[in-house]
């Protein structure tokens, strides 16, 4: 089972005072072009999307020198209504842990909850990686400064304004991948959670550890087994520089495109 826990980009809820997300259209085969091409403009804090140290603190890293391994990896999710207290993360980072499964490092919370500071304290102490809420910002939304540097600060990415409505509380594997935008101060993500049983255990084991799974997973989370793919997830590696790598395309499809007028052989970028 895949997750998208994804706001739709273009109809997402927008932070009071950001700008909206807009889609610009460039080229349309309806009025005679050979193809379709569409730009954008929006803020990097829209949608679904990460924040990165730099969005708090003027020395922070920027969303390109954070290690993948931030965003990608072992999850929990838990529904709260309300704040959430230094007692309740703390309980939280508990039965995370409990699971068995590493999902203790990246914390969703599910609901109407807010994040007190004393709760970020607890999480930035705990090392966690990454915070996730459903709310578009963590904390409380007319004074979010405090968390945010408490949590920043520590390096733990923060993941806004998913949707966790359809998701039972558990471990899952999450992939909420940033762009690589240097300098920038956070990222849209496309964010899914996987089911840990089916995905990291059964794709890759013989037919009896299956059974195993199929045990495992009717004691709920505590028992997940987690197989070679959850351990290669926190192990990518990053890119120094995503420059050279898609520069060469660019400039192979940019002169296809804008010098001749004609469409490029393959699909645009
Ligand atoms: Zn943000």
């Amino acid at each position: 089972m895949i997750y998208d826990i994804t706001q739709p980009l273009f109809e997402c809820v927008v932070f009071p005072g950001d700008p909206k997300p807009e889609k610009i259209p460039l080229r349309r085969m309806t009025e005679g072009s050979a193809y379709n091409l569409t730009s954008m403009s929006l803020c990097l804090h829209n949608g679904t999307h990460v924040d990165a140290p730099f969005h708090f603190l003027q020395d922070g890293k920027s969303i390109n020198l954070l290690p993948l391994t931030k965003f990608i990896g072992p999850a929990w999710v838990e529904h709260h209504a309300g704040d959430v207290t230094a007692e309740d993360a703390a309980a939280i980072l508990a039965r995370a842990a409990a699971s068995g499964t590493g999902a203790e490092k990246r914390i969703l919370v599910k609901g109407p909850a807010t994040l007190s500071l004393e709760a970020a304290r607890v999480f930035a102490a705990a090392g966690i990686d990454l915070f996730g809420n459903e709310s578009q910002t963590v904390g409380p939304e007319n004074a979010p400064a405090a968390v945010h540097r408490v949590l920043l600060g520590a390096e733990v990415v923060l993941l806004e304004g998913i949707r966790l409505a359809q998701v039972p509380d558990g471990a899952y594997l999450l992939n909420c991948a940033p762009l690589n935008l240097s300098g920038c101060d956070g990222s849209p993500c496309r964010a899914v959670l996987l089911d840990l049983g089916a995905f990291c255990g059964a794709a890759s084991r013989k037919e009896g550890d299956r059974t195993a799974i199929a045990q495992n997973r009717s004691n709920g989370p505590a028992s997940l087994p987690l197989g070679a793919p959850c351990a290669a997830a926190s192990a990518v590696n990053t890119p120094a520089s995503g420059a050279d790598l898609s520069s060469g395309a660019d400039a192979d499809a940019a002169p296809a495109r804008e010098g001749t007028g004609a469409p490029p052989s393959s699909a645009q970028s």
